[in-house]
C-alpha cells in the first residue's frame, strides 16, 4: 500500500429538503448578526425569500454576480461589506455567487454560509478564483473555505436542464479527476467513487424528470461529495485546461466541463491505469466513452466549437496546456496537447487515436 497524508477540512453541512429555512439559526449558531447577502438575481427568484428568512440579520445585499469573479465587481462587494461592517456573508446561488462570497471572506476574514443552487461544488473548497484582463487566477486559502453549507434540493428545481446537465458533469469531473490528482488519498478516493456512482445513476434521471425532488436530491448529494473530493485531492489536466480555455475565450464553465472530461481521461489513461479501471468499473464501461455517452444523456454540448471557441484558439491554447501540464500526472508534449484540444474542439467520440502512446 502507498503512503499518504490527509489534511481533512472542517466545516458544517446541513442537507435536506427545505433546510434553507434554517439559515437564520445557522447564522446565530456562528454568533454572527450583520450579514451581507450575496445572491445572483437570476438564481430562481429567491432573493425576497432570503430577505424574509434573514430578517434583521441582513444589513446589506449584493446581486451584481458574474461568472469567474471579475476583480472590479468583487471590489464593489468588498466595499459594501466594509461600509456596512458586516460580520459574515450568506451566499445563495451557483459557483459564481459562492466565488463572490469567497472574495469578500479573503479581504474581511469573515465566515461564510453558502446555500448552493447548482452542482459546482465550490462551497466545499478553500479554492478561490478571480479574473482580470482575460486571465483567471486561482489559489488556496483557508479563509475561502465556507463555515456552513446548507444543501436544499428544492432550490435546484428551478435550474433549467440545459444548465443543470452540464453543471452535474462539472461535479462528475471533480470526482473523476479527484481519483488521480496529486492530493488524492484512499479516503478521498472512496468519496470520489461514491460521487461517480451516484451521479452516473441519477444525473440522466434528473435530466429526464427535472421537477423530481428525489432525483435532484441525489444529484446535489453527488455534487457535495464531488466538491469535498476536489477540496482535498485537487485538479489535473481537465480543470487546468478549462481554466485556460475559460480565461482565453470566456466559455461557460459547466458546458466546457461536459465537453472536455472524456478527452482528458483518455489522454491521461497511460498515467492513471488503476484509477481509470476503478472509474470504468463504477461507470459500467470504458471510462472516457462512458462519460461521453453520459454527457449525451444530459443534453450537454458535444464540442468546444459548439460553445463558441474559435478555431484559431486551438493553436493559442496548445503552449499554455503544455506548460500547465508539467504539474499533472501526465505532462504533455506539444503534439499530444494539440490532439487533445483538437478532439475537444470537434467533439467526436473519444477513440484510441487520442489515447496517445506512453511518454518516452
Ligand atoms: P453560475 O453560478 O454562473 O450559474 C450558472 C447559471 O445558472 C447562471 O446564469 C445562474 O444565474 C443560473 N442559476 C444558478 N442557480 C439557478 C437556479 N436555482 N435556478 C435558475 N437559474 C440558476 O455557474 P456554476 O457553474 O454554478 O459555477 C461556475 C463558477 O464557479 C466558475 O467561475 C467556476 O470557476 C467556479 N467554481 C469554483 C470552484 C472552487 O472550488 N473555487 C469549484 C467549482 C466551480
Amino acid at each position: 500500500m502507498n503512503d499518504f497524508h490527509y489534511d481533512a477540512l472542517a466545516g458544517r453541512v446541513v442537507f435536506g429538503i427545505g433546510k434553507r429555512r434554517q439559515i437564520a439559526d445557522e447564522v446565530r449558531r456562528l454568533g454572527r448578526s450583520r450579514i451581507l447577502l450575496i445572491a445572483d438575481q437570476h438564481d430562481g427568484g429567491r432573493l425576497d425569500e432570503f430577505h424574509d428568512l434573514l430578517g434583521d440579520l441582513c444589513v446589506a445585499t449584493y446581486t451584481d454576480v458574474a461568472q469567474h469573479v471579475p476583480r472590479a465587481k468583487a471590489a464593489k462587494a468588498v466595499a459594501l461589506a466594509r461600509e456596512f461592517h458586516i460580520d459574515a456573508t450568506v451566499s445563495m446561488g451557483g459557483g459564481s455567487a459562492t466565488g463572490f462570497s469567497k472574495a469578500v471572506a479573503l479581504e474581511m476574514a469573515t465566515p461564510q454560509l453558502c446555500v448552493p443552487t447548482t452542482y459546482a461544488g465550490s462551497e466545499m473548497t478553500p479554492i478561490w478564483g478571480m479574473t482580470e484582463g482575460g486571465e483567471k487566477r486561482t489559489g488556496r486559502n483557508i479563509r475561502a473555505l465556507p463555515a456552513t453549507v446548507i444543501y436544499d434540493p428544492e432550490l435546484t428545481i428551478g435550474l433549467p436542464v440545459e444548465i443543470a446537465g452540464p453543471s452535474a458533469m462539472n461535479a462528475l469531473a471533480h470526482a473523476a479527476e479527484g481519483l488521480y490528482a496529486k492530493g488524492a488519498n484512499p479516503v478521498t478516493s472512496l468519496v470520489a467513487l461514491e460521487a461517480v456512482r451516484v451521479l452516473s445513476l441519477h444525473v440522466p434521471l434528473m435530466c429526464a424528470a427535472p421537477n423530481d425532488v428525489e432525483q435532484r436530491s441525489y444529484v446535489l448529494y453527488g455534487a457535495y461529495l464531488a466538491g469535498s473530493t476536489l477540496a482535498v485531492a485537487g485538479t489535473d489536466l481537465h480543470h487546468r485546461t478549462n481554466h485556460i480555455l475559460g480565461g482565453l475565450f470566456d466559455l461557460d464553465h459547466g458546458k466546457m466541463n461536459a465537453v472536455v472530461l472524456p478527452y482528458a481521461l483518455a489522454v491521461n489513461r497511460p498515467a492513471i491505469a488503476e484509477s481509470y479501471d476503478r472509474l470504468s468499473q463504477v461507470m459500467g464501461g470504458d471510462a472516457a466513452r462512458a462519460v461521453y455517452l453520459l454527457a449525451r444523456r444530459t443534453g450537454s454540448p458535444r464540442s468546444l466549437a459548439e460553445i463558441g471557441m474559435p478555431f484559431e484558439g486551438i493553436e493559442r491554447a496548445v503552449p499554455l496546456v503544455v506548460e500547465s501540464s508539467r504539474q499533472n500526472v501526465r505532462p504533455l508534449t506539444e503534439e499530444q496537447a494539440r490532439r487533445f484540444i483538437q478532439a475537444c474542439y470537434y467533439g467526436a467520440p473519444p477513440n484510441d487515436s487520442i489515447l496517445g502512446a506512453p511518454n518516452p
